[in-house]
């Protein structure tokens, strides 16, 4: 009698969306394994990019753990006819998280580990790596579409007005429940109306009794521009200092708008 074949994952799905001289892809698949998906392992003297998902990500990042879901397939890139693009990905983004240091202040760390110290995620605070995978990522540019200075915003008033939806989608990238002591996450969504489209990349930290943290990357292209506006801020707080209750801080899409603004970035992507 013949064994059943092992269970195929589906291929990833794609969807694309032309807007003006953009297309704005999306690539979407099954969460990455927590082992090596080639049996007896990956070939070592193999390149990175030809090893599977986990291995090329454990061999590229060097981390010390990674996320408990990696969506290592998944991808949003706007392109522009002219040659550039911006990419939003798992690796990428974390490749901006600290390998060597923590990025928690200590204040919040110590009081945290005194209210949890039986527990042993608690002493992972102690190690030398950002285990709570907060990234700066803004985007992988790629070709002939670079950042320059801009003191140009985004009008998020506008962004308001209701409009038709063209094409909208949501991205997942990394997430971690921290030993179900928070929640870390990593997520891409975009929109696309007649007057633009518009581009949320939005990391979600929370850890329990002890912060909530949103570092966001918004992209918005007026329609028949060949630029994209691009605002980076990052807002965090102590729990103990939102006069928010829980059903709002463990909203990531609701929470950002109470927390105060640490430090922001904004620039514009030009095609040259
Ligand atoms: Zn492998």
């Amino acid at each position: 009698m013949s064994r059943p074949a092992e269970p195929k994952l589906p291929p990833p799905r794609e969807a694309e969306y032309m807007f003006d001289d953009w297309t704005i892809k999306v690539t979407k698949s099954h969460i990455m394994g927590s082992q090596c998906e080639v049996q007896g392992g990956c070939d070592e003297s193999l390149e990175p990019e030809k090893r599977c998902n986990l291995c090329r990500y454990e061999h590229i990042l060097r981390l010390p753990s990674l996320p408990d879901m990696v969506f290592a397939d998944n991808s949003l890139k706007i392109s522009h006819k002219g040659g550039g693009s911006i990419t939003f990905n798992a690796l990428d983004a974390l490749k901006c998280v600290n390998v060597h240091e923590e990025n928690l202040q200590v204040a919040h760390a110590e009081a945290w580990k005194e209210a949890r110290s039986n527990c042993e995620f608690a002493q992972k605070v102690v190690k030398p790596y950002d285990w709570t995978y907060t990234t700066d990522f803004r985007g992988a540019l790629d070709g002939n579409l670079l950042a320059e200075k801009s003191s140009e915003r985004i009008d998020l008033d506008k962004l308001r007005v209701r409009e038709e939806i063209k094409f909208y989608d949501e991205v997942f990238l990394y997430e971690d429940e921290l030993d179900d002591n928070g929640s870390t996450r990593c997520v891409v969504k975009v929109r696309v109306m007649p007057s633009g489209f518009f581009v949320v990349f939005r990391h979600y930290l929370r850890v329990d009794q002890v912060i909530v943290r949103v570092n966001d990357t918004r992209l918005y292209s007026p329609k028949g521009a060949s630029y994209i506006l691009r605002e980076t801020s990052s807002r965090e707080a102590p729990i103990s200092k939102l006069r928010v209750d829980a059903s709002v801080y463990k909203d990531a899409d609701v929470v950002w708008q109470h927390l105060p603004l640490v430090t922001e970035t904004v620039d514009k992507l030009v095609v040259v």
